[in-house]
Protein backbone atom coordinates (compact mmCIF):
# COMPACT_ATOMS: atom_id res chain seq x y z
CA UNK A 1 0.00 0.00 0.00
CA UNK A 2 1.61 3.10 -0.78
CA UNK A 3 1.52 6.16 1.59
CA UNK A 4 0.33 9.48 1.08
CA UNK A 5 3.01 12.07 -0.22
CA UNK A 6 2.88 14.97 2.08
CA UNK A 7 5.50 14.89 4.50
CA UNK A 8 4.49 13.57 7.71
CA UNK A 9 0.93 11.95 6.65
CA UNK A 10 1.23 8.57 6.38
CA UNK A 11 -2.77 7.82 5.28
CA UNK A 12 -3.22 5.32 2.70
CA UNK A 13 -3.16 6.87 -1.05
CA UNK A 14 -6.41 7.35 -2.67
CA UNK A 15 -5.50 9.02 -5.98
CA UNK A 16 -1.99 11.16 -7.41
CA UNK A 17 -0.34 10.15 -4.37
CA UNK A 18 -2.45 11.63 -2.19
CA UNK A 19 -4.32 9.89 0.98
CA UNK A 20 -8.00 11.62 0.57
CA UNK A 21 -7.61 14.10 3.00
CA UNK A 22 -4.74 15.82 1.06
CA UNK A 23 -6.74 14.74 -2.70
CA UNK A 24 -9.52 16.72 -1.23
CA UNK A 25 -7.40 19.54 -0.07
CA UNK A 26 -5.95 19.81 -3.71
CA UNK A 27 -9.14 19.64 -5.39
CA UNK A 28 -10.87 22.38 -3.22
CA UNK A 29 -7.98 24.92 -2.41
CA UNK A 30 -5.34 23.55 -5.39
CA UNK A 31 -2.88 22.75 -2.96
CA UNK A 32 -2.91 20.07 -0.57
CA UNK A 33 -0.91 21.87 2.16
CA UNK A 34 -3.93 24.81 2.18
CA UNK A 35 -6.43 23.95 5.17
CA UNK A 36 -10.02 25.88 4.46
CA UNK A 37 -10.47 27.91 7.42
CA UNK A 38 -13.36 27.13 8.95
CA UNK A 39 -16.07 30.04 9.67
CA UNK A 40 -15.25 30.32 13.38
CA UNK A 41 -17.68 32.45 14.96
CA UNK A 42 -15.09 34.84 16.67
CA UNK A 43 -16.74 35.96 20.50
CA UNK A 44 -17.81 39.00 19.76
CA UNK A 45 -18.11 42.08 22.62
CA UNK A 46 -20.41 44.53 23.33
CA UNK A 47 -19.48 47.75 21.37
CA UNK A 48 -20.90 49.97 24.29
CA UNK A 49 -18.14 51.88 25.57
CA UNK A 50 -15.93 50.13 28.40
CA UNK A 51 -18.00 46.92 28.33
CA UNK A 52 -15.96 43.70 28.04
CA UNK A 53 -19.29 41.37 28.00
CA UNK A 54 -19.89 39.06 25.14
CA UNK A 55 -22.35 40.26 22.91
CA UNK A 56 -25.67 38.64 22.46
CA UNK A 57 -27.52 40.75 20.03
CA UNK A 58 -26.66 43.50 17.33
CA UNK A 59 -22.92 43.93 18.70
CA UNK A 60 -24.49 44.20 22.52
CA UNK A 61 -24.00 42.50 25.38
CA UNK A 62 -27.90 41.20 26.80
CA UNK A 63 -27.80 44.19 28.85
CA UNK A 64 -26.78 46.42 26.87
CA UNK A 65 -28.86 45.09 24.13
CA UNK A 66 -31.60 45.58 25.98
CA UNK A 67 -31.07 49.49 26.96
CA UNK A 68 -30.50 49.50 23.11
CA UNK A 69 -33.55 48.24 22.09
CA UNK A 70 -35.44 50.35 25.11
CA UNK A 71 -33.90 53.64 23.75
CA UNK A 72 -34.03 52.22 20.01
CA UNK A 73 -38.53 51.99 20.94
CA UNK A 74 -38.80 55.19 22.62
CA UNK A 75 -37.22 57.06 19.43
CA UNK A 76 -39.49 55.27 17.50
CA UNK A 77 -42.44 55.92 19.47
CA UNK A 78 -41.67 59.56 19.82
CA UNK A 79 -41.59 60.08 16.32
CA UNK A 80 -45.09 58.46 15.96
ZN1 LIG B 1 -2.12 12.79 3.23
ZN1 LIG C 1 -22.53 45.51 27.25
Amino acid sequence: MKECTIEGCSQPVKARGLCSTHHQRMLRNGCPHTIRKKMKKEPKQCQWVNCQAPSVSKGFCSRHYYVYRTTHLDNHNAVQ
